[in-house]
């Protein structure tokens, strides 16, 4: 018996309009431009209701890292679920699968991680960690320490606390959002700054306003500061070589506890497995999901440093936090399967030593183009502005909708790209080989050229 009935395009995009509310989109619209129905998918291509093949630049939702149709990962789900479909971790029980995966997972972690938690998103994780952090705190005597500072422009999740870490004004406002204890400051964008500052000096001025943020609300008010390695949604933010650092300095200095947002970092992105490796932090939590499971099933969860277990366990009591599916075991199958797969094709040293560099390379000479003002990279993370002018330096009215119009261009050009703004992002699957990397700047010259020719006209 089929689950899914067989339609036409038009058929699925009208109930579709009836019946579904997508997340992230603006309904009205989209009951004029309908849905692109994504049918089906194969390596690092996907595929609409129309056949229409497209080079999918962005993982999903950076997340499909093994690539699409992976037979273990298949096999894997397909195992567990015969074995035991579900099972709680609640009340003192357990199971192979989560238990094997937080050791495994401990493995390729840095050396002060030893504990995991699981949860069933990157928001859900971060929601432990808010609670976890603030736990920590009460039970090293200074209940005061609640506050956790985060950033202008970051993407930590979409409930109500991952929501108030990120720092996405348009979806604080329609919530009443962030809740108490949770404040902002400087991203370390230098390119969207007025650029007087060498990158490096303006990496330390942004690091400068935790500092500065930390001493307004008094250092004993101060629990944590949260940070993506690399800001992502916010449209691939790669800070100057001078901001980890400096960080670093200022959490070790007051104390405080450093949250690595490693959701599209971890396991392997940016050419180590997690992004506090690339840029040698020493972080107290470190959040994951997306690539930890490549997407196949939703799965997240929270690396908990001993100096935070050790407290959590000793002292702790009954931390009265969990979720249904914390450790779900066919999400744990299927992630124990991922990493496996990563570790036996060697993706990490690849993104490091092959792809990685070879797409950088081609990435840069996108600088070529007139409409391209920067370009950036790291691993398999990147972006390029998109520009008027580039001397004097001059952007378009965001309003003009250019990065949204590059994006369609490159989307009806067969390459799934991402707009944030005029900025266009792209993290594309671990597995994408040197022609389909030739493929993806081919096809992206393309949809700039386009997209000068319609600015023109
Ligand atoms: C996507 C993302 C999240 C939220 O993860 P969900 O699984 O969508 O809840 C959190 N942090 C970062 C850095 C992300 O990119």
């Amino acid at each position: 018996m089929a689950a899914i009935e067989k339609r036409s395009r038009g058929d699925w995009q009208e109930l579709d309009r009836k019946h579904y509310l997508h997340p992230f989109t603006n309904h009205k619209e989209l009951h004029v431009q309908r849905a692109r129905i994504i049918t089906r998918a194969d390596g690092v291509y996907i595929y609409d209701a129309d056949g229409h093949k497209m080079l999918d630049g962005m993982s999903g939702l950076w997340c499909v890292n093994a690539g699409y149709g992976r037979q273990e990962l298949i096999d894997a789900a397909t195992r567990q679920m015969q074995e035991l479909p579900y099972y709680n971790s609640f009340f003192q029980c357990a199971h192979p699968p989560a238990i094997e995966l937080a050791s495994i997972i401990r493995e390729v972690s840095p050396a002060q991680f030893n504990r995991v938690f699981f949860a069933g998103s990157g928001s859900e994780s971060n929601d432990t960690i808010v609670r976890m952090v603030r736990t920590y705190w009460d039970l090293m005597g200074q209940p005061e320490r609640h506050t956790i500072i985060s950033r202008n422009n970051a993407y930590h999740g979409s409930t109500v606390a991952a929501a108030s870490l990120s720092g996405m004004k348009a979806m604080h406002k329609q919530s009443g959002l962030p809740i108490p204890g949770i404040v902002h400051v400087d991203q370390p964008y230098w390119f969207g700054s007025d650029q007087s500052l060498t990158p490096d000096e303006f990496g330390l001025v942004a690091a400068r306003s935790i500092e500065t943020k930390i001493l307004e609300l008094g250092p004993e008010k101060v629990a944590a500061f949260i940070g993506e390695p690399i800001q992502g949604a916010g449209g691939v933010v790669v800070p100057p070589d001078s901001y980890w650092p400096e960080v670093q300095r200022i959490c070790d200095k007051y104390g405080i506890l450093l949250i690595s947002d490693e959701v599209i970092t971890g396991f392997g992105r940016l050419g180590k497995w997690f992004g506090a490796d690339h840029f040698k932090t020493r972080p107290d939590f470190m959040t994951f999901a997306k690539g930890v499971s490549s997407g196949y099933l939703p799965l997240g969860g929270v690396m908990v440093s001993d100096r935070v277990a050790d407290v959590l366990i000793d002292k702790g009591g009954e931390f009265y936090h969990g979720y249904t599916y914390s450790g779900h075991p066919v999400a744990c199958a299927v992630a124990i399967a991922n990493i496996k797969l990563i570790q036996r094709d060697k993706l990490v040293e690849r993104i490091r030593d092959d792809i990685g560099p070879y797409l950088q390379k081609k990435w840069a000479t996108l600088m070529d183009h007139p409409l391209v003002g920067d370009t950036r990279m790291v691993g398999l993370m990147g972006a390029f502005e998109i520009v008027k002018t580039k001397d004097p330096l001059e952007r378009f009215d965001e309003k003009q909708g250019v990065g949204p119009m590059c994006r369609d261009n490159l989307i009806a050009s067969g390459l799934c790209l991402r707009a944030v703004g005029d900025t266009i992002i792209c993290a594309p699957p671990f597995v994408l080989s040197h022609s389909e990397a030739d493929e993806l700047i081919e096809t992206t010259w393309k949809a700039l050229d386009l997209t000068q020719k319609a600015l023109a006209e």
